[in-house]
């Protein structure tokens, strides 16, 4: 259905702004004390850091960071690093809001975090990127740690990233500390499955809300918005299961294949660059020509704030599942509800990552590796256990989705701060 008249938004949405009103929407249904709501709009501490960079050529150059922490009431503060020109410290709270109720609808024991550089990585040779994270973790060194804040990949950052990152915390401690990061590489500690997990689990989630709307999923047509890690695998497990997978997209645009792209022909954005808009597909779109296309599913996987007031009342498909953190604006989601579009919340569908980051904290802490079919294993049954949880909310109240996922988490949050009290 096209719009006659788009609603604007009516400004710029910042992360932060969303989170609060998802967070108040969950609350009108609880019985919550209004001052665990009031600490909870806000973070428990934010750090601002300089990262002083000597470049290649010599010349130094200053970046900022930030690292905030948002609540920490069920376990040590959790969430990714990201490098991206557009961070900022408000994103990062939004961010590290998301990650509060990540944990806690998953029932993992970790509270949210979330930190950037605003820096862009493209810009940034291999060892230039080496130094810069090296510093940063030497200037939050006091601020995380193994039991208090685990930072993790995110965009921008990767594996290696956090090599960089636990080898420099570990000189500092004087001891190897495989713990204070996850997303590291199996050979330092990481856990198999780490990286292909927050897009398993898009994949498993995508699997469970066709069950429940009675599709079937070989017959289900996906359109899939970035190709980077969660895209691409997400996009690869469904192919896997039968689904037809007719849209991808990289930075610079979308290709299309009304019978089915073969998603495992085409590179991901992270493996090779510029090769998801270079394949040679039947057709090209534009990133935004994807979001509206008639597919049964849509995947957006890319960054945040792609569905707005601007395309809602534009989008085709009969579902959403968010990919990426925060990818549906205020509006756009009260444009959905209104028009019965499910959209299933990024804090289940994605929430693999951290999910299987925790499973790399046990291993870490046990000193004891886990295969990679017992790590897919648990992760199924992480997942399905959460999706149980919000489906019996979603059913016994008139709620869209993303309000039954965070009901979930504000509910045992809430509790946690209550038993646990306020310390005078
Ligand atoms: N950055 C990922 C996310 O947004 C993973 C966080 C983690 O594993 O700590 O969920």
């Amino acid at each position: 259905m096209a719009s006659t008249e788009p609603a604007h938004e009516p400004e710029e949405e910042t992360a932060v702004e969303t989170a609060r009103r998802q967070l108040e929407r969950a609350a009108a249904h609880l019985d919550v004390d209004e001052g665990v709501i009031e600490r909870l709009r806000h973070p428990t501490s934010v750090y601002q850091i300089t990262i002083p960079l000597e470049r290649d050529d010599g010349t130094r150059e200053m970046y900022t960071g930030y690292r905030a922490h948002h609540d920490n009431v069920r376990g040590p503060y959790k969430g990714g690093i990201r490098y991206h020109p557009d961070v900022t410290q408000k994103e990062c709270v939004g961010l590290s809001m998301w990650m509060t109720w990540k944990c806690a609808v998953m029932d993992i024991p970790f509270g949210g975090g979330k930190g950037g550089v605003v820096v862009d990585p493209k810009d940034l040779s291999q060892t230039e990127k080496e130094r810069l994270t090296r510093r940063m973790a030497e200037e939050l060194r006091p601020v995380i740690g193994p039991m208090t804040d685990i930072p993790a990949p995110d965009m921008g950052t990767d594996p290696q990233t956090m090599a960089w990152f636990m080898d420099a915390y570990s000189m500092q401690e004087g001891e190897t500390q495989p713990g204070v990061v996850t997303g590291k590489p199996p050979v330092i500690g990481g856990s198999y499955g780490r990286e292909e997990a927050p897009g398993r689990s898009v994949g498993i989630i995508t699997r469970e809300i066709l069950e429940y709307y009675d599709r079937d999923v070989a017959e289900t047509t996906v359109a899939v918005q970035g190709f980077g890690s969660v895209g691409a695998n997400a996009a690869r497990y469904l192919d896997d299961l039968g689904a037809d997978v007719v849209a991808v997209s990289d930075v610079d645009g979308a290709i299309y294949d009304p019978d089915g792209l073969d998603t495992n022909d085409v590179e991901g954005h992270d493996e090779r660059p510029g090769m998801v808009s270079g394949y040679d597909a039947p057709e090209t779109l534009t990133n935004e020509e994807l979001l509206t296309l008639d597919v049964d599913v849509l995947i957006p996987a890319a960054i945040g704030n792609v569905l707005t007031a601007e395309n809602a009342r534009d989008v085709q498909a009969d579902i959403v599942v968010e990919g990426a953190n925060g990818p549906t604006t205020s509006t756009a989601d009260q444009i959905f509800e209104e028009r019965g579009i499910p959209v299933v919340p990024d804090i289940v569908a994605n929430a693999g990552g951290v999910t299987v980051s925790y499973f790399e904290w046990l291993q870490d802490i046990n000193r004891r590796k886990w295969t990679l079919e017992r790590v897919n294993e648990e992760l199924e049954t992480e997942m399905l256990r959460a999706w149980d949880a919000i489906r019996v909310e979603y059913e016994s109240r008139d709620v869209t989705w993303r309000d039954a996922a965070y009901i979930v988490a504000l509910s045992r949050i809430a509790e946690a701060h209550d038993v646990r009290g306020l310390w005078p």
